[in-house]
């Protein structure tokens, strides 16, 4: 087993994540297996319980493990699906040494960070590496060089280099390389981030250094001699037009070859997919606007993942996708005519939470009357029931249990600005709710319905037609349903049910309305599972459509 250890340094958000995808890119096209892991220095257990206003989205696996979006990225970039346990946080192995010690399985020692600690960290990394069958296992460090949380994980692979044989750990450390305001460029920041995983005992085997222009070729000199590398071990990793095109440039700056060379293997074949995406990615020339009508917009990732799934539908599509990101509660003070007027296409997301569903709605509305190609996804088709339900089938107070407590599901107000309310008023037609059989789903973190499950695709539906199949597996992470109460009223006045769960028919899966030029969403998160060279079937057909609008 091969181990390519990626660490950063100067400041978070230079793209580690990116890096170490696009080498496992460079490698899968040298044809070699690889696998990944991503250890967040985090205490929290999993990223289910953080919030994506403050770490972006939270990316969902098969096995339904609920993980930081950086394992999203190696999904789209690598040929791998992972499990949870390729995401190590600090929480989880502290957990487990924890939970050892109180079993009394360490025989009355003392336990420490050196060596239980450390320990379970290499038993982890070794388990995931072996049980994937990869030849090559990719290992990114989150946080920076010099971080009090990191420091455990940096010492373990310290350890995995010293135990393993040379040639098989290598080191990439990402850092910055900034221009001054006469455009030169300094190697400080680096220098000092390498002094520091050098004073941890680690020694990097390349730099990969980001910049907003190539490195000249003096300030990788510079690099190499300070940093005790060779000059070809120092990567320009330049801004780039599209995080699709770094492989690419990593591949330009010779890295592929200079890596298995250090790590003693030989590529198996020369392909060139990635290449060709990317080519196919810069000649499109058509272009559709698509609005996604969200509440987390102020933070860039928080919905990645569909950002990702439409670019990955429009490249299929040869085109380009101009996203327009629109806040829910804008359409709640401005209207969704003025807001939504010249976007050809409407995405409505999952979310959590009363706020800005108001303004979903009637952006679903307006899609519905003014027949705009429109997707729901989790919340946005339990918002897209809750709207035909009231608009179409004439159930003025249809809502969803999800906003008891605080929602007005009559006038799509808080309780507590509705002055034609009663204090404390709660609508009584839950359209959407808990199904008394969720109970059961008492996973970590409550009752969720997350990872895969399978729906069964009515006949002659536009979904059937779309997926071209009977069944179909997608990422679920949701605690809400359609009641199935109000399932036969809902069709009886034209809501189509096209998909519905696999193993409790009275789950439904997927909505759309015949009529309508495009109208369809799912319970479920399709953009987890699109790839770039596979985009997710929904996506792709809404682009589609959107793009003929
Ligand atoms: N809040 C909704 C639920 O829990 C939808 C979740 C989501 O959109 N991911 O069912």
């Amino acid at each position: 087993m091969k181990y390519i250890i990626i660490t950063g340094g100067v400041m978070s958000g230079l793209g580690k994540g990116i890096t170490c995808a696009s080498i496992g890119v460079l490698l899968e096209n040298k044809g070699f297996s690889v696998t990944a892991i991503k250890i967040d220095p985090y205490i929290n257990v999993d990223a289910g319980t953080m919030n994506p206003f403050q770490h972006g989205e939270v990316f969902v696996l098969k096995d339904g493990g609920e993980v930081d979006l950086d394992l999203g990225n190696y999904e789209r970039f690598l040929n791998v699906e992972l499990t949870r346990d390729n995401n190590l946080t600090t929480g989880k192995i502290y957990q487990e040494v924890i939970n050892k010690e109180r079993a009394g399985d360490y025989l009355g020692k003392t336990v420490q960070i050196i060596p239980h600690i450390t320990d379970k960290i290499k038993k982890k990394i070794r388990t995931v590496a072996k049980e994937s069958g990869a030849d090559i296992c990719l290992i990114e460090i989150g946080g920076t060089v010099g971080d009090i949380e990191s420091m455990p994980f940096l010492e373990a692979v310290r350890q995995l280099h010293s135990e393993e044989a040379e040639e098989d750990v290598f080191f990439a450390h990402v850092t910055l390389v900034p221009t001054d305001p006469q455009g030169e460029q300094k190697t400080k920041p680096t220098q000092h981030s390498v002094k520091e995983l050098r004073e941890l005992g680690l020694h990097p085997d390349c730099i990969v250094a980001r910049c907003s222009k190539p490195l000249s070729d003096d300030i990788k000199s510079k690099i190499a001699l300070f940093c005790d590398v060779t000059k070809e071990a120092v990567i320009s990793a330049n801004d780039a037009e599209d995080i699709y095109e770094v492989p690419l440039m990593l591949d330009r700056g010779m890295l592929t070859y200079y890596l298995l060379n250090k790590i003693n293997l030989t590529p198996k074949t020369d392909l060139h997919e990635w290449e060709k995406l990317v080519i196919k990615m810069n000649s499109a020339t058509k272009t559709t606007r698509i609005a996604v009508v969200g509440k987390y917009l102020e933070v860039k990732d928080s919905y990645l993942s569909i950002r990702e799934a439409l670019k990955h539908a429009a490249i299929h599509n040869n085109c380009k996708v101009d996203v327009e990101w629109v806040d829910a509660e804008d359409i709640e003070r401005d209207g969704a005519e003025s807001l939504l007027g010249d976007v050809a296409g409407i995405l409505v997301p999952g979310g959590f939470g009363q706020r800005g569903t108001q303004g979903k709605i009637e952006a679903i509305t307006y899609a519905r009357e003014n027949d705009v190609p429109f997707l729901g996804l989790c919340l946005g088709m339990q918002l897209a029931v809750i709207e035909f339900a009231r608009n179409v089938a004439g159930i003025v107070d249809a809502g969803s249990g999800e906003f008891r407590d605080d929602f007005d599901n009559k006038k799509g107000v808080s309780a507590a600005s509705c002055t034609s309310c009663d204090p404390g008023y709660v609508a009584g037609n839950f359209v959407i709710d808990i199904l008394p059989e969720q109970e059961d789903l008492t996973d970590m973190g409550g009752t969720m319905r997350l990872g895969d499950y399978t729906t069964m695709l009515m006949e002659d539906t536009l979904a059937a037609r779309i997926y071209q199949a009977k069944e179909i597996v997608e990422r679920h992470r949701h605690r809400y349903e359609v009641n199935p109460d109000y399932v036969d009223t809902l069709k009886d006045h034209g809501l189509v049910f096209s998909g519905i769960d696999k193993e409790n028919p009275r789950r439904m899966e997927v909505i759309e309305l015949p009529e309508h030029r495009f109208f369809i969403a799912c319970q479920a998160h399709p953009e987890f599972k699109s790839r770039p060279i596979k985009p997710a079937p929904l996506f792709r057909e809404f682009v589609r459509a959107a793009l003929e609008s």
